[in-house]
Protein backbone atom coordinates (compact mmCIF):
# COMPACT_ATOMS: atom_id res chain seq x y z
CA UNK A 1 0.00 0.00 0.00
CA UNK A 2 1.71 3.01 -1.44
CA UNK A 3 -0.39 5.12 -2.53
CA UNK A 4 0.16 8.22 -0.63
CA UNK A 5 3.37 10.04 -1.92
CA UNK A 6 5.13 12.32 0.35
CA UNK A 7 4.60 15.41 -0.35
CA UNK A 8 7.21 17.86 -1.45
CA UNK A 9 7.83 20.01 1.32
CA UNK A 10 7.93 23.27 -0.83
CA UNK A 11 5.73 23.37 -3.63
CA UNK A 12 6.62 24.24 -7.38
CA UNK A 13 3.70 27.00 -6.40
CA UNK A 14 5.64 29.18 -3.92
CA UNK A 15 8.70 29.56 -6.50
CA UNK A 16 8.66 32.97 -6.85
CA UNK A 17 11.18 34.54 -9.11
CA UNK A 18 13.22 37.62 -8.31
CA UNK A 19 12.27 40.89 -10.29
CA UNK A 20 16.06 41.85 -9.29
CA UNK A 21 18.44 39.04 -10.53
CA UNK A 22 15.35 36.65 -11.92
CA UNK A 23 16.64 33.35 -9.64
CA UNK A 24 14.13 31.60 -7.63
CA UNK A 25 13.79 33.64 -4.12
CA UNK A 26 12.18 31.83 -1.34
CA UNK A 27 11.92 34.93 0.71
CA UNK A 28 8.55 36.69 1.70
CA UNK A 29 7.49 38.53 -1.29
CA UNK A 30 9.73 36.56 -3.81
CA UNK A 31 12.65 38.86 -3.51
CA UNK A 32 15.95 38.32 -2.24
CA UNK A 33 16.87 40.78 0.78
CA UNK A 34 20.14 41.48 -0.83
CA UNK A 35 17.92 42.10 -4.02
CA UNK A 36 15.81 44.86 -2.42
CA UNK A 37 18.96 46.63 -0.77
CA UNK A 38 20.58 46.06 -4.20
CA UNK A 39 17.55 47.84 -6.02
CA UNK A 40 17.31 50.67 -3.75
CA UNK A 41 21.30 50.92 -3.69
CA UNK A 42 21.13 51.44 -7.43
CA UNK A 43 18.26 54.18 -7.19
CA UNK A 44 20.69 56.05 -4.83
CA UNK A 45 23.45 55.45 -7.06
CA UNK A 46 21.72 56.95 -9.83
CA UNK A 47 20.87 60.43 -7.91
CA UNK A 48 24.30 60.63 -6.39
CA UNK A 49 25.63 60.49 -9.91
CA UNK A 50 23.49 63.21 -10.91
CA UNK A 51 24.18 65.49 -7.79
CA UNK A 52 28.04 64.60 -7.50
CA UNK A 53 28.53 65.82 -10.95
CA UNK A 54 27.96 69.18 -9.58
CA UNK A 55 29.61 68.86 -6.19
CA UNK A 56 33.26 69.56 -6.98
CA UNK A 57 35.89 68.48 -4.70
CA UNK A 58 36.78 70.34 -1.82
CA UNK A 59 39.67 72.37 -2.15
CA UNK A 60 43.20 71.05 -0.12
CA UNK A 61 43.61 71.95 3.48
CA UNK A 62 43.29 75.39 4.74
CA UNK A 63 43.06 76.81 1.76
CA UNK A 64 46.93 76.26 0.73
CA UNK A 65 47.96 75.95 -3.06
CA UNK A 66 49.96 74.06 -4.88
CA UNK A 67 52.52 76.62 -4.90
CA UNK A 68 52.00 77.31 -0.93
CA UNK A 69 52.26 76.06 2.10
CA UNK A 70 51.47 76.60 5.47
CA UNK A 71 54.28 77.49 8.25
CA UNK A 72 53.58 74.84 10.69
CA UNK A 73 54.77 77.59 12.95
CA UNK A 74 53.10 80.64 12.17
CA UNK A 75 50.38 79.47 10.36
CA UNK A 76 50.55 81.81 7.78
CA UNK A 77 50.56 81.08 4.04
CA UNK A 78 54.28 81.24 2.46
CA UNK A 79 55.33 80.55 -1.15
CA UNK A 80 56.69 76.99 -1.43
CA UNK A 81 60.08 78.24 -2.80
CA UNK A 82 60.55 79.97 0.63
CA UNK A 83 63.44 78.00 2.43
CA UNK A 84 62.60 80.66 5.90
CA UNK A 85 59.55 81.61 7.00
CA UNK A 86 58.95 85.79 7.78
CA UNK A 87 59.00 84.09 11.87
CA UNK A 88 62.12 82.22 11.82
CA UNK A 89 60.88 78.53 10.92
CA UNK A 90 62.97 77.18 8.50
CA UNK A 91 61.04 74.20 5.76
CA UNK A 92 62.81 71.07 5.40
CA UNK A 93 63.81 70.61 1.87
CA UNK A 94 62.80 67.79 -0.03
CA UNK A 95 65.88 65.42 -0.87
CA UNK A 96 67.05 66.02 -4.07
CA UNK A 97 66.12 69.46 -4.24
CA UNK A 98 68.88 70.55 -2.16
CA UNK A 99 70.93 73.57 -3.60
CA UNK A 100 73.90 74.44 -2.97
CA UNK A 101 74.85 73.67 0.62
CA UNK A 102 77.91 74.97 0.63
CA UNK A 103 77.89 78.74 2.01
CA UNK A 104 81.07 79.66 1.04
CA UNK A 105 80.62 82.54 -0.77
ZN1 LIG B 1 17.49 38.33 -6.27
ZN1 LIG C 1 56.19 81.09 10.12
Amino acid sequence: MSSKKPKPLISSRSHDRCPVCGEISYSLGGMHPQCAVRRADEKRMKGLKRKSAAIKKPKSFGGVRPWERLCPNCKTVQHVRKKVCACGHEFPVRAGTRTDEGNHD
